[in-house]
């Protein structure tokens, strides 16, 4: 029994050896079963890491529809980053160029913008294509683009200039030849500051170009950014211009071109810089634009205005009065509310408050506009087309349009009297508007010459230098108290006669 004994705890042992080898031989075969599926799992989300990383690439290089050789603003942020940290580190050099295409305004107006687009089209191949294949080119807006170049100022700089050369070839535009060229900015790394400024010093550059005439190219210098600190310095002023009371509105009479009397006041912003003195609007309105201050101003512009007329009806002097609305103020949604709202306030009729309108802006033809305009005509304003004659202006559009009033561009005023073209263009635009019972004001009159000519087509008001300059409302008003009947520039005890009562009102009779 002692040996069963033995044989029972020597077999017992044994099977615990077998349980505990099966158990280990089971558990490496688990472990090698999971160390499998993780791999597999992990191999399996890189790859699907490294396609999403591709499929964000090709999104990315699609995004917005770019043409082919064109990569994101942020693929060419990146590559710069990457370029920069090579050129630390191995101490070499590369460049950035600023492209900006010289006259596209002028075919976009000419010709429209679908013509304008393929002409940007073609410029931007060429540009591609001197730029070489290692170039990353990237678009900035409609007519400008970034482009780098891993190469030394001076090969960047011959690059440039065959850049230029090819872009100043001309292009057929509805076949005939238009010369449009570009400018281009040069800035180097390291040589022209740190990454972070390198686009910003080719921008210099590339302005400094423009300014110059353009079709060229230029390396970035110090100087060239006074301009646009300049710039930046004259926008801070601007968003504290209206609370600092520097804006003032001029004046400039429109007169009827046979009896000479006032029809109407057309309000010229001014801006009384503390340093710069009087600033034109032709430098900050654009600027306000373009840094999102226009509405604010267009504001100050609407009540100052409307208070003034108010004051000149309550003294007796009648007239319309009229703004000038930009292209930003046309797509702001409340604006025809707000002008409603504030000629309410100061008792004034709709139909006495010109809106001058820029034909450019005019035939933009987009959704909000046609809103704009919609609500314009609803509201009874007197609309008027301005700078007409300049854009490509459509006139079965123009037909659409709820203005009354349409102002000859002065360009064609001008040379009016000299220039047989300038005179039939006048002596067509005044006929059609007429047909659409559009009254026609000729802006820019300096010449006694000028005035007969435009008489003599049948312009219905005149406006310029010849009669009264922009001019302060309080020496608006005492300019409309002098009486040229009694001898020229005699003071007299009444108001200049108006003829407002005799001009077309758009309103609806109630509203008289
Ligand atoms: P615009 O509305 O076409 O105004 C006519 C411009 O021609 C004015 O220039 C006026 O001073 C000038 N002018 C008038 N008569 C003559 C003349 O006989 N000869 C010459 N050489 N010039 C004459 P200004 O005041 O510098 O205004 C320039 C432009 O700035 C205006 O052109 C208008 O587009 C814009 N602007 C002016 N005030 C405002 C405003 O309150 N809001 C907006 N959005 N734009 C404004
Ligand atoms: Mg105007
Ligand atoms: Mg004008």
């Amino acid at each position: 029994m002692p040996t069963d004994t033995t044989v029972a705890s020597a077999g017992l042992p044994m099977v615990w050896l077998m349980v505990m080898v099966v158990l280990l031989i089971a558990l490496a075969a688990l472990a090698l079963w999971f160390g499998t599926l993780y791999l597999r799992e992990r191999h399996r989300r890189e790859l699907l890491s490294a396609d999403l990383d591709a499929a964000t690439t090709r999104l990315g290089d699609y995004d917005g529809q770019l043409p082919p050789g064109l990569v994101p603003r942020t693929r060419f942020d990146a590559e710069l980053d990457t370029l920069a940290h090579k050129a630390d580190r191995e101490g070499r050099h590369f460049c950035v160029l600023f492209v900006n295409f010289d006259k596209l305004g002028h075919i976009n107006e000419r010709h429209g913008f679908g013509v304008g687009d393929a002409v940007v089209h073609e410029l931007a191949s060429r540009m591609i294509t001197a730029a070489g294949p290692k170039a990353v080119v990237a678009p900035m807006s409609g007519d400008e683009y970034l482009v780098l170049l891993n190469l030394d100022l001076a090969q960047a700089q011959s690059l440039a200039a065959r850049m230029v050369k090819e872009l100043a070839r001309p292009c057929v535009v509805e076949g005939a030849p238009e010369h449009i060229g570009c400018s281009v900015g040069v800035a180097a790394y390291p040589e022209h500051g740190s990454r972070q400024r390198l686009v910003s010093r080719a921008h210099a550059a590339m302005r400094a170009v423009k300014l110059a005439g353009g079709n060229a190219h230029m390396v970035f210098e110090p100087r060239m950014e006074t301009n646009t600190r300049e710039q930046a310095e004259l926008v801070a002023d601007l968003r504290l211009a209206v609370a600092r009371g520097e804006l003032e509105l001029f004046y400039q009479p429109k007169i009827d071109a046979s009896s000479l009397q006032i029809t109407a006041a057309e309000a010229l912003l001014r801006w009384h810089h503390p340093k710069r003195g009087m600033v034109s609007p032709a430098v900050f309105v654009p600027l306000a634009e373009r840094h999102g201050l226009i509405n604010a101003i267009g504001h100050w512009v609407i009540e100052d205005a409307c208070r003034q007329a108010a004051q000149w009806r309550d003294q007796g002097l009648r007239m319309r009065v009229a703004i000038n609305i930009s292209a930003h103020q046309m797509r702001e949604d409340e604006l025809v509310e707000r002008l409603e709202a504030t000629l309410k306030l100061h008792g004034l009729q709709p139909a006495r408050f010109t809106c001058e309108i820029t034909e450019t802006v005019a035939m933009e033809n987009t959704e909000v506009t046609r809103r704009t305009f919609a609500k314009m005509r609803q509201a009874g304003l007197h609309v008027s087309i301005d700078d007409f004659g300049v854009g490509q202006n459509s006139l079965s559009y123009l037909r659409q349009l709820p203005a009354a009033e349409l102002k000859v561009d002065a360009s064609f005023v001008q040379d009016i009297e000299f220039n047989r073209d300038s005179r039939s263009i006048v002596d067509a635009l005044v006929k059609l508007a007429h047909a659409l019972g559009l009254r026609v004001v000729a802006e820019g009159v300096e010449t006694e010459g000028q005035r007969d000519v435009l008489v003599q087509l049948g312009c219905d008001e005149l406006q310029g230098y010849l009669f009264a300059k922009p001019m302060s409302a309080k020496a608006l008003g005492l300019w409309a108290l002098t009486d040229d009947s009694a001898g020229p520039g005699a003071p007299s005890q009444e108001f200049r006669a108006s003829l407002f009562e005799q001009t077309q009102p758009m309103v609806p009779p109630d509203m008289k």
